[in-house]
């Protein structure tokens, strides 16, 4: 049986494990950091993310979507907090049983790294940090804390997020690789709203919390221990920023003026703003993802988006199981197999990156919005009245497997559609009550 080395084994890179691993292949995955259940925390990146329909689907083809899910907390819809703290709540479906779930980071990358485990013909080595890799020899260069190792198989995977070693060793070895990143002017910081004294949410537990101020935004996400994650995204520049922001007094006005119902339940505002890393947003674009049947990219390494529609990692998961349908296609053919993969993954990839920017507007700006509010109405009550023919595309990406970019070409069909048909009622309208007040 063929040999897989991975690198990276985050939140893809134990899933893909898992995969490789009940299909009868030998792995070795290889991680820079300390095993996270010895109480590392995935440094730098959220701390809980929301998993949805695509991330469910692909733990549930391995059996362990219930473990993993065990602590998850349903989030209904979105929480919309205006200036004066008046709460306005939005469903996320018509359907309310229709939600996405608040998971912890570290526990749903030991979940997978576990699974992974289970088969005996995986093997994961933490503490080997890649340096680079010989693409066309599928050889994998890493640092150990007492030297170097190389790692050889028949296939090298990175699996090693947005700033890919192997991606890097893909653009200096193949000619003519294509390659974009591109950052947003915003970055992020992570904040914490603690648990009551009794240990429970001090906001309603089952949203997803936002604080739309148009050019910026703060969320906070649930975790199972009563507090909340929230995430300030904000401008690195400018004239009210990350930059300008830098006594603990211009911390506290910026957001008693901004978020004035969340300071109360924020104690350790000025600490977090003051210790947490403010974080950066990539999205990256690259082609191909794979070199002939060598090496091939999974996940953020291939294709990074900004966070906004949640589904980076929902995203990274569904090319696990895509992946894994491919070897299973092409058993022999290892190379077809990441051709298909690419083929079938690139251009859904494209459409989500556009659709995550998009949706940092429509969060920071509309959702603040009563037209924003008639409008998700108007696709809930269009959704209820055309069941299957008529879904909104919040829907279509975060609660079905509806290929991202056919659900991207759909939205913007069934927009027109629903344009052109108001368009046609408003002038029948007029025409009506023109001859109407004619005959009077
Ligand atoms: C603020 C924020 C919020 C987010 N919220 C959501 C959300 O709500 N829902 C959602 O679906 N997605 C979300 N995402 C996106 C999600 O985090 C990523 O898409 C997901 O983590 C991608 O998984 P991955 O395994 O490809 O990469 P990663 O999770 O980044 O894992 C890569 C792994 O490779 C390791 N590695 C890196 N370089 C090397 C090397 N040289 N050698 C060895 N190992 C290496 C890393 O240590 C890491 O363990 C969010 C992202 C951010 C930044």
């Amino acid at each position: 049986m063929s040999k897989f080395v991975l690198i990276g084994s985050g939140l893809a890179g134990g899933l893909l494990a898992a995969y490789l691993g009940r299909r009868g292949y030998e792995v070795d995955l290889y991680e820079r950091r300390a095993d996270p259940r010895e109480g590392n925390i995935v440094g730098g990146r959220s701390i809980n993310l929301a998993i949805s329909t695509r991330g469910i689907h692909a733990l549930e083809q391995i059996g362990i979507a219930e473990e993993a899910l065990q602590h998850a907390i349903p989030m209904r819809g979105r929480m919309i907090h205006d200036r004066a703290g008046e709460l306005h709540f939005s469903p996320y479906d018509v359907d309310p049983k229709k939600c996405i779930n608040s998971i912890g980071r570290a526990a749903l990358n030991s979940t997978v790294i576990e699974a992974a485990q289970r088969h005996t013909n995986v093997r994961v080595h933490f503490n080997h940090n890649c340096t680079g890799v010989d693409i066309d020899a599928a050889v994998a260069h890493l640092e150990i804390a007492n030297g170097a190792v190389t790692a050889r198989g028949d296939a090298v995977i990175g699996v090693d997020g947005a700033f890919s070693s192997v991606r890097q060793s893909m653009q200096l070895q193949i000619n003519g690789f294509e390659y974009d990143e591109s950052y947003l002017a915003h970055g992020y910081k992570e904040l914490t709203i603690p648990p009551g004294l009794d240990g429970t949410w001090r906001m309603e537990k089952n949203a997803l919390h936002i604080w739309p101020r148009k050019s910026f935004m703060m969320i906070a996400l649930p975790n199972p221990d009563g507090s909340f994650t929230c995430t300030l995204f904000w401008e690195f520049e400018g004239p009210r920023s990350f930059a300008t922001t830098k006594t603990d007094d211009d911390v506290r006005q910026f957001f008693e003026e901004e978020f004035p119902d969340a300071v109360p339940l924020m104690p350790g505002l000025i600490d977090d703003f003051r210790i947490n890393p403010t974080g950066s947003l990539v999205t990256v674009r690259c082609a191909p993802w794979f070199y002939r049947d060598k090496t091939c990219l999974v996940g953020d390494a291939a294709h990074a988006v900004v966070p906004f529609y949640g589904q980076g990692m929902n995203a990274a998961f569904e090319d696990c199981v895509v992946l894994d349908e491919c070897l299973e296609q092409f058993p022999e053919n290892r190379e077809r197999a990441f051709a298909e993969y690419f083929h079938r993954r690139k251009e859904n990839a494209d459409a989500l990156a556009d659709l995550a920017i998009g949706n940092f507007i429509e969060m920071r700006d509309k959702t603040a919005s009563k037209t924003f509010r008639a409008k998700k109405k108007l696709d809930h009550a269009l959704e209820a009245a055309l069941p299957g023919k008529y879904l909104p595309l919040y829907t279509m990406v975060t609660f079905t497997r509806i290929p991202y970019a056919v659900a991207a070409r759909r939205a913007r069909l069934q927009d027109r559609i629903l344009y052109a048909t108001i368009m046609a009622l408003l002038a029948i309208g007029i025409v009506t009550v023109a001859i109407l007040l004619g005959r009077s």
